[in-house]
């Protein structure tokens, strides 16, 4: 294999990229544009699906001419997209017939609440592994050929096609010759049978889709059809949705493997392994990246809606802080905080609570607290909220986690992840790597590429830091209990 490097496009919700890695892992260059948001009514979310192929394009050609590297040295592309979100286009033209509903858009509110009066939340449960949600695709591809004139008989005679933004990409960059996806991308629909890893005829009458609409799906690291680049085909041998693109390139291959994400959100995943486990503790199941050998990967997924958007809080609103990195200095300047906790509960409580009626809260102020203390039990609420999930995700899987695989913006929080680890009592463990979710993408299209072996991608990714659990078992447990304690306050859940 002498081909060096390998590509990876990483198509997000506020941006699109793309990265050249070489053959030890390494950035080589990297392009990116923001992405336009259209906000048309209120809880309305949209992307124009044709600004995200030409910037994807763009940012291609930019990085292969800054760096000079010739397109006959790339091996691979991978793609790791946004997930959820939701293209639906003509097959003749290749014209979206609507704008790209993203997954935060919840217009499609009362078409679930009428799923679930139908009584298909066990159905939906059992087989693609999900609660019934305006968040994944399937409402969303029912709204679209519900509102577009004309759009539902188009899709019966078989003339439109139907998309995650991977999906589109692909049928985009390939000329229409590819409509496909693979299985982390497909188990996001709410219209995928996880166990038998097969579309759903089920859902797919409930919501009157034709099944002609949706793309072939295939394992996350085989052939999706090739990229042209003058006149080179430059073959697409991996494909992910980020989060668990983030948990492969962590290492989350293997089972027992947990990370989180502290971004905006937090994102936990768990690769629990090839049996199916259905949550009991309000976290939702999902396909983790497959490999040939390895067709079935099972995550148990829980999100945290509110993550570094609490620090974002402190900046903005709040105006306690310029810059969300000064708040480590902060932190590690006061002394540990006594019975002070902040809920950041801005959007409702997500996993494991699920109480979307729940308002932000801050408990047991005295007169000693001012600033400083508030914006440390805020960077605090991000380690009791993790290790909510953890504890749901170790009841789920039945084993304990033995160590937390971090990324994400307020990962480079020392003081945050070393409190982290202090309330697990589990080692926190960072990669020097901080684009992991490109990696991870890159990772699957070297493996299918001969680049890498699964041996070479598990020394890839090196550590920063290890933090481990230092805090007396005494004060962990005082601390979290009066987090549980501030916890069930704030739920609205089971309150007259
Ligand atoms: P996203 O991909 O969701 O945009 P990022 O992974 O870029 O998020 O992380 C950005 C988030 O992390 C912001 O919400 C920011 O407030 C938070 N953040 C960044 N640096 C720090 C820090 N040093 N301490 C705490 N939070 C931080």
């Amino acid at each position: 294999m002498n081909k060096k490097f390998i590509i990876a496009f990483d198509q997000g919700t506020t941006s699109t990229r793309t990265i050249i890695f070489d053959n030890q892992g390494n950035i080589q260059g990297v392009s990116q544009k923001e992405l336009t948001q259209y906000y048309p009514e209120s809880g309305w979310v949209e992307h124009d699906p044709n600004q995200i192929y030409n910037d994807q394009k763009d940012t291609f050609e930019t990085v292969l001419k800054d760096t000079g590297i010739s397109p006959e040295d790339i091996a691979a592309i991978g793609i790791t997209n946004q997930r959820e979100t939701t293209v639906v286009w003509d097959k003749e033209t290749g014209e979206p017939i609507y704008n790209a509903i993203v997954w935060l858009d919840n217009r499609t509110k009362d078409i679930c609440n009428k799923l679930k009066h139908d009584g298909l939340e066990p159905y939906v449960r059992e087989y693609t592994g999900l609660v019934i949600d305006s968040y994944f695709s399937g409402t969303k591809l029912k709204w679209i050929l519900d509102n577009v004139p004309g759009a539902r008989e188009k899709a019966k005679a078989g003339k439109l096609l139907f998309g995650t933004i991977d999906s589109w990409l692909i049928y985009k960059f390939t000329n229409g010759k590819q409509h496909v996806t693979d299985h982390t991308n497909a188990s996001r629909t709410m219209l995928y049978n996880i166990k038998d890893l097969k579309w759903d005829d089920t859902l797919l009458s409930a919501l009157d889709i034709p099944k002609s609409m949706l793309p072939e799906v295939k394992t996350s690291s085989s052939d999706f059809g090739s990229v042209t680049y003058n006149n080179i085909n430059i073959p697409v041998y991996g494909v992910a949705g980020d989060q668990q693109a983030a948990l492969f390139g962590q290492g989350g291959l293997v089972e027992g493997i947990a990370k989180n994400t502290y971004g905006t959100g937090c994102f936990l995943l768990l690769n629990n392994g090839k049996d199916y486990v259905a949550s009991k503790n309000g976290l939702i199941t999902t396909l983790a990246c497959s490999l040939p050998e390895q067709p079935k990967n099972y995550a148990l997924e829980g999100s945290i809606f509110i993550g570094g958007a609490s620090i974002q809080w402190l900046r903005d609103k709040m105006q306690l802080i310029n810059e969300a990195k000064e708040t480590e200095q902060i932190c590690n300047d006061i002394p540990p905080l006594k019975d002070l906790y902040v809920v950041p509960a801005f959007a409702g409580l997500g996993a494991p609570y699920w109480d979307g009626n729940a308002k932000g809260a801050i408990y047991g102020i005295t007169l000693d607290i001012g600033k400083k203390e508030i914006i440390k039990a805020t960077v605090e609420a991000l380690a009791y909220q993790t290790k909510d999930v953890i504890k749901a995700m170790e009841e789920d899987s039945g084993k304990p986690i033995t160590v937390l695989k971090v990324d994400g913006g307020a990962s480079s929080n020392t003081y945050l992840m070393q409190f982290q680890s202090d309330v697990l009592n589990v080692p926190v463990d960072r990669p020097k790597i901080i684009e992991i979710t490109a990696l991870g993408a890159a990772m699957l299209a070297g493996l299918k590429a001969g680049v890498w072996t699964k041996q070479d991608i598990a020394s890839i990714r090196e550590i920063d830091q290890i933090f481990k659990p230092e805090m007396d078992v005494k004060t962990r447990t005082e601390k979290y209990s009066g987090w549980l304690d501030v916890i069930r306050r704030t739920q609205t859940i089971n309150k007259a």
